[in-house]
């Protein structure tokens, strides 16, 4: 049986699950419903439960720590590259394998994917920026792991440049989200209808960033 992690109380009329970003659950339920009623539906709901566990467990199996060493994968938009030395003088992509130089090492890959998400993400920035009538105060990228993208009170928008590792559409959302951010600084629903303005389907890329969250943690 999958138990819940954390039992959240609140003024809330009916008993919710929730998978949250780590493929825990998370039960929302009223303060009058007891803890014996409260597992009774989680009892009953298990099979949706795994269901949905699963395909965090599953994404998480595709993503292993890179450590450099020969077959170690690499994403890079979305697709998955097998690394492999060789006597290239800079990292050189053909077919699904990735050539780094012999001498790389983690930091070295690092700060070629860096230097490609910066040139992305100004790309894809300026693109939307237009379409979108905005101007952000700067673009720059960020070391950060908790987040995938943030617009400060002046505009000026950060992306994590592990980005680079997701697929296009993926990168995309992220981009419009923050640029939506300019004209409204909260997540309320015109914020919403803003972004779906642009990107009808965002929820789809928004659910991926969710369930392959542990892409994070590769490199
Ligand atoms: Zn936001």
């Amino acid at each position: 049986m999958i138990e819940p992690k954390q039992i959240i109380r609140s003024n809330r009329k009916s008993i919710a699950l929730v998978i949250n970003n780590k493929g825990e659950l998370i039960v929302r339920a009223p303060r009058a419903v007891s803890q014996a009623q409260i597992m009774n539906f989680v009892g009953r709901k298990q099979a949706w439960i795994k269901e949905k566990t699963d395909i965090y467990k599953k994404n998480d199996e595709k993503y292993a720590v890179i450590t450099m060493s020969a077959g170690d994968k690499v994403f890079f938009l979305g697709k998955d590259y097998t690394l492999v030395s060789s006597d290239v003088s800079d990292i050189v992509m053909e077919g699904m394998v990735m050539y780094i130089p012999q001498n790389s090492n983690v930091k070295s890959l690092r700060d070629w994917l860096k230097k490609n998400a910066l040139l992305l993400l100004k790309e894809r920035t300026q693109y939307y920026a237009q379409g979108m009538d905005v101007v952000p105060h700067s673009v720059k990228i960020s070391e950060a792991k908790t987040r995938w993208g943030s617009c400060s009170p002046d505009n000026s928008i950060n992306y994590s440049w592990r980005l680079i590792m997701c697929p296009l559409p993926v990168i995309d959302y992220v981009v419009v989200h923050e640029l939506s951010h300019i004209t409204q600084k909260d997540h309320s629903k015109a914020f919403w209808s803003r972004v779906e303005t642009v990107l009808p389907n965002y929820k789809e890329q928004r659910n991926w960033l969710k369930i392959n969250r542990k892409l994070m943690d590769v490199i």
